[in-house]
Order: C-alpha cells, then sequence, then structure tokens
C-alpha cells in the first residue's frame, strides 16, 4: 500500500500518541520510529525510508529539546519550521508526526536524567557539556512514549548513535536500531540543520570537514594504518583555513569512541570544526 500525502496524523500530546499506537500496536502492525528536532532535509528523510523498509507505520518526532543544548549554545535560534516539515514528511509517507511542546515532554516536575557513562565525556561530550545525558533522557523518554519495534538514527551523528546503542543494551529496551549512512550534498558537505547559518564563506570552507576525512580515507585505502600519520594527513588540509576552527580529528574504535593508534577497517574517523557561530561535525568509517 502506499501512503498519500493527506496521510500524516499530527499529534502533540503523549497521551494521544499513546492511545493511537496502542491501536496499532495491538493490531499486529510494527512500529517504526524517527526521533529528529526538526528543520528537516534528506538526511531525515532517509531515516523513513530505512524504518519503512522494516515496520507497518512510521512515526517521526519534531522535538527541539532543550536540555541537550549548553546555556552558550543555539537552542533558541535554532531553525523551526513545522508546517514545512509536515509537508515533507507527509510527501515521503510517514504516518505520524509526534510535535510536542516543551513542557508536554518536561512538565514542572521532572527531574530525572538518563546517565550516559564514560564515552559522553569524550569527543562531543567534552565539548558540549551534558549533551549526551540530555539526549539520552529525551530519547528514553520518546522510546517509552512510542514503544517502537524499530527505530533509526544517522551515522552523521556517531557518538550519539553509539551511545543509543548502549541504553538500547544497558537499560533493556526492545527496539531493534538501525544506523542509516550520511546524507551529503554533491560536493561532500554533510547534510545538516545548522548548514543554513552558513555564510557563503563559511559555506567554501566547511568542505574542509568532508575533504580531510576523504583525503585520510585515501591515505589508509593506500596501506597507511599508523592513526598519528593518517592524522596529520587530515590536519594539513586545515593549514591554510581562514575560517575554520578544528575542534577535534581523531581516529577512533567507532563502537567505544576510544583513540587508536593503529587504524583498521572498522575504524572511525571523527570531525568537529567551527565555522565562525556554526559548529559542524562529520565522520567516516574505514
Ligand atoms: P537531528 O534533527 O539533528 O537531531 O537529527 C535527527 C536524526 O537525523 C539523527 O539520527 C541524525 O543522526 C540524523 N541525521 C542528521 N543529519 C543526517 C545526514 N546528513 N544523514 C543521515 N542522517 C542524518
Amino acid at each position: 500500500m502506499t501512503s498519500t500525502a493527506s496521510s500524516l496524523r499530527r499529534i502533540e500530546t503523549r497521551a494521544e500518541l499513546r492511545e493511537q499506537l496502542d491501536r496499532t500496536r495491538n493490531s499486529g502492525a510494527r512500529i517504526g520510529f524517527v526521533p529528529t528536532m526538526g528543520a528537516l532535509h534528506e538526511g531525515h528523510l532517509s531515516l523513513i525510508d530505512v524504518v519503512r523498509a522494516h515496520s507497518d507505520l512510521v512515526a517521526v518526532s519534531i522535538f527541539v529539546n532543550p536540555l541537550q543544548f549548553g546555556p552558550h549554545e543555539d537552542f533558541n535560534r535554532y531553525p523551526r519550521d513545522l508546517e514545512a516539515d509536515a509537508a515533507m514528511l507527509a510527501d515521503r509517507g510517514a504516518e505520524i508526526l509526534f510535535a510536542p511542546a516543551t513542557v508536554e515532554m518536561y512538565p514542572k516536575e521532572h527531574s530525572v536524567r538518563v546517565s550516559p557513562g564514560p564515552m559522553a565525556n569524550e569527543f562531543e561530550g567534552r565539548i558540549r557539556p551534558g549533551h549526551f545525558e540530555g539526549v539520552l533522557t529525551i530519547v528514553a523518554k520518546l522510546f517509552n512514549i512510542v514503544q517502537p519495534h524499530v527505530v533509526a538514527f544517522g551515522q552523521k551523528d556517531l557518538q550519539q548513535a553509539a551511545l543509543v546503542r548502549s541504553m538500547i543494551r544497558d537499560l533493556d529496551f526492545d527496539i531493534e536500531m538501525i544506523v542509516a549512512p550520511i546524507v551529503r550534498e554533491s560536493d561532500g558537505l554533510a547534510l545538516s540543520s545548522r548548514n543554513r547559518y552558513l555564510s557563503e564563506p563559511e559555506r567554501k570552507e566547511a568542505l574542509l570537514l568532508s575533504r580531510s576525512l576523504a583525503a585520510t580515507r585515501n591515505k589508509f585505502d593506500k596501506g597507511e594504518s599508523s592513526a598519528a600519520n593518517l592524522e596529520a594527513a587530515g590536519l594539513s588540509l586545515f593549514d591554510d583555513a581562514k575560517i575554520a576552527r578544528l575542534d577535534y580529528f581523531s581516529v577512533i574504535d567507532a563502537e567505544t569512541f576510544a583513540p587508536v593508534q593503529t587504524a583498521a577497517k572498522g575504524s572511525a574517523i571523527v570531525i568537529a570544526a567551527r565555522l565562525g557561530k556554526t559548529r559542524l561535525i562529520d565522520n567516516i568509517i574505514l
């Protein structure tokens, strides 16, 4: 059966979502779920296709989660365009859009958090203290409300995906998780809701992220496996950078996020850089 653009149901409360999805679950249908913060692009939409292949109904949430933003981050200016997002979801055939208000997810008395463990203190977590606690807390809440059979996350946020996988394992969520490949612009820039902040010169220099990763992969494919040499190859692209400021560029174990000395097939290279006020991340798996 193909979905039509008119079949997207918009829901704002936890109670209504539970009621709707209980009916779906009781009928024996499998529920697929994609959590997002909106400002949707092809990267998000690709996740719908991925869960669609494993489920009968696809629910997408749009919620800009205040808990995962630091006090000096872009929570207030994070792009929000619910009408455009809803149109894209309808077009892509999602059945349910859950877009709750902040108080719906965090009523006044909320205080319990999910503690993500040591992996959350490295890389993104080192630069964004509390970020992954906020991410796992909202993801756990959404998992409990939606009770999906299958969820999709993007490799784009590799550390987030690794931590969600650990949470599913450690807290015994009965959920199948799929990590989907990074969707990129034709010139290599990984799609991100934050790309729209970039000025023209920043957008040009943002290519250093994907290019340094590609240069490193190239060197690995030619036989170099020393992490230090691979990192030096990638870093050298930033020598002439005028705008881009690197936060990190590292060869790591893709599951534990521990740095490695020798890269192997399956190791990841992660990068984060600032272009003016905009922080971008990217990665590849060798
Ligand atoms: P966000 O709205 O940024 O929280 O992202 C929601 C989901 O979309 C996360 O699982 C992201 O990893 C995923 N995502 C974001 N950008 C991309 C991309 N370029 N390719 C694939 N997945 C993505």
